[in-house]
C-alpha cells in the first residue's frame, strides 16, 4: 500500500461496491462498513538498558457473527488504526469465504521488531496480552502471527494469557511452534492452498496444468510452497521468481532456461526470502531486473510478495498468454488495475479466497487445541484440500450465476454469509 492509499478507505470502497450489487439494506451496510469493537492501548516496557519505553497497541474486532474473531498481530513501525481496521475487515470476508466458523479481527503494535532484543520482544508480547487479554480467548478473539511477529512470539503470548486466565489455553492463539501447540502443515498451508485454487480453476477452464508455466513474485513462505506445489502437485513449469534482495536493497527476477527447481532455490534462500544471487548465478540461473517476472509468457501469474504490485503502471506489462492471476499476497492488485483486467477478461483468483489456506489451517490448529488431540500432516493437508476446493466452488458458482468479476463474486459470497449469520442471530 503506498502512503497516499488509506487501506481502510479502500476496504470500505470495495465493500460499498458489492453492497450496492447485493442491494443491501442501508443500516446493514453502515454496520458492516465499520468494525464492531476497537481497542487502543499503551504498553510500557522495561528495555534492556533499564529505561521505560511506551508502545502503542491496537486490537480491532470487525465482526463476529459467524464465530470468534480471527486475525494476526502485526509489529510494524508504520502501523495505524486504519491499517488494522482494514485488515480486520478483510479477515471477516476471508473467514466467511473459506466457510470457517470465525469472524474478522486484527491487531498491531507500532514498532520495528528488528530494533528490539529478544528479551524486549518477549516483554512487549507479554505486555500486549496484559492489556487486552480479557477481550481475547478461544471463544472471543484468536490472534496469530503476521508481519513482524513469529511463532515464538505467539508461544510467549499464549503463555501470558494462560497465566492470567489461570488455565493452559493453547487455543487462544494460533501459529504457535509445533512443539508448543502448533499444527503440522501450517508452514506450507498458504502456498499449497494457492495451488489447490489454481488446480480447481484449471479444471473449470479445461486447462491441463502439466502443460502450464508460471511466474511468481516473492520467494518467502507463500511463494516457496506455491512454487513447490506448482511443480510437484500440478507438474507444471516455473519460469521465473522475483524477490527483494535485503543486501542490495533492490528487487530481482531469477529464471532458468530449463525451468526453476524450487527446492534447490529454497535451499539458497534466507529466512526473509532473499535468494543468494551468487549461488544462483553459479548454478546457471539468470538474474534480471525486478519487474521481469510480470512480463513473462506464462499461463499463470502468482503475485505472492507485497500489496499494490499490479497497478495502473504495471498492468500493461502482463502478457496476453496469461490466463489466470492467482493472488497469493494480500492486496497485490489495485482497483485501477482491476478495471483493466476486467476489460481484458482475465480470470482472477482473488486474494482472500486464494490465500485462505493459512487461516484455514490456523482454524484447524485451534480445533486441535480444543480437542487436545493432534492430526498428522497428511490429514491436515487433506482437510485443507477439501476446504479450499469447496470455497473455490462457492465463489465460482457465484461468478457463473451472476456473471461478475471473480473478486466481486468472492465478496458476494462472503458478505451474504455474514449478513445471513447476523439475521439468524437476530442482530438485524
Ligand atoms: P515473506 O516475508 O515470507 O516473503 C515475502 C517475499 O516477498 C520475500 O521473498 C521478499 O523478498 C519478497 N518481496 C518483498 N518485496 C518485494 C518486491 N518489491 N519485489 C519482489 N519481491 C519482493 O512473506 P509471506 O508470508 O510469504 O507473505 C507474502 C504475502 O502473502 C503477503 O502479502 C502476506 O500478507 C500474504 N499472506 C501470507 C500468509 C502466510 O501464511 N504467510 C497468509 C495469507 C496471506
Amino acid at each position: 500500500m503506498n502512503t497516499t492509499t488509506n487501506a481502510f478507505q479502500m476496504a470500505q470502497k470495495q465493500f460499498d461496491q458489492v453492497a450496492e450489487m447485493l442491494n443491501l439494506d442501508s443500516q446493514v451496510r453502515e454496520y458492516l462498513r465499520w468494525p464492531m469493537r476497537e481497542f487502543s492501548f499503551r504498553i510500557p516496557i522495561r528495555m534492556d538498558n533499564g529505561d521505560i519505553k511506551i508502545f502503542n497497541g491496537f486490537r480491532v474486532q470487525h465482526n463476529d457473527a459467524i464465530g470468534p474473531c480471527k486475525g494476526g498481530i502485526r509489529f510494524h513501525p508504520s502501523e495505524t488504526i486504519d491499517t488494522v481496521r482494514a485488515l480486520a475487515t478483510w479477515m471477516t470476508w476471508k473467514c466467511a469465504v473459506a466457510n470457517i466458523p470465525l469472524g474478522g479481527g486484527k491487531g498491531g503494535v507500532i514498532v520495528d521488531s528488528a530494533t528490539l532484543t529478544n528479551a524486549e520482544k518477549e516483554h512487549l508480547c507479554r505486555g500486549y496480552i496484559q492489556k487486552i487479554w480479557q477481550e481475547l480467548g478461544p471463544r472471543r478473539d484468536v490472534p496469530a502471527p503476521d508481519v513482524g511477529t513469529t511463532p515464538q512470539m505467539m508461544g510467549w503470548m499464549m503463555d501470558e494469557y494462560s497465566k492470567l486466565s489461570g488455565e493452559y489455553t493453547p487455543g487462544v492463539i494460533t501459529g504457535k511452534p509445533v512443539d508448543s501447540g502448533g499444527s503440522l502443515g501450517r508452514t506450507e498451508a498458504t502456498g499449497f492452498g494457492v495451488i489447490i485454487a489454481i488446480r480447481e480453476a484449471m479444471k473449470k477452464m479445461k486447462i491441463d496444468p502439466s502443460k502450464c508455466s508460471t511466474s511468481l513474485q516473492g520467494f518467502g513462505n507463500v511463494a516457496q510452497y506455491a512454487a513447490i506445489g506448482f511443480k510437484t502437485i500440478l507438474k507444471g513449469n516455473i519460469k521465473a521468481v522475483s524477490y527483494w534482495d535485503r543486501n542490495d536493497r533492490l528487487g530481482y527476477t531469477v529464471s532458468h532456461s530449463k525451468g526453476i527447481d524450487p527446492i534447490f532455490l529454497q535451499s539458497i534462500t534466507d529466512q526473509y526470502g532473499t535468494i543468494n544471487k551468487k549461488k544462483a548465478e553459479s548454478t546457471g540461473y539468470a538474474i534480471e531486473e525486478a519487474t521481469k517476472w510480470l512480463c513473462k509468457d506464462v499461463d499463470v501469474l502468482i503475485p505472492a510478495a507485497i500489496e499494490g504490485q499490479i497497478n495502473a503502471e504495471t498492468v500493461g506489462m502482463i502478457s496476453d498468454k496469461v490466463r489466470i492471476i492467482a493472488e497469493g499476497a494480500n492486496g497485490p492488485t489495485t482497483m485501477e488495475a482491476d478495471e483493466q483486467l476486467k476489460k481484458r477478461g482475465m480470470f482472477i483468483i482473488p486474494d482472500f479466497l486464494c490465500n485462505a489456506g493459512g487461516v484455514t489451517v490456523s482454524y484447524f490448529e485451534s480445533v486441535q487445541n480444543d480437542m487436545n488431540y493432534y492430526w498428522p500432516r497428511d490429514e491436515v493437508l487433506q482437510r485443507l484440500d477439501k476446504k479450499m476446493t469447496v470455497a473455490f466452488k462457492s465463489v465460482y458458482d457465484m461468478f457463473e450465476k451472476e456473471n461478475v468479476f471473480m473478486r466481486d463474486a468472492a465478496y458476494m459470497v462472503a458478505i451474504s454469509r455474514v449478513v445471513k449469520a447476523m439475521q439468524l442471530r437476530g442482530w438485524i
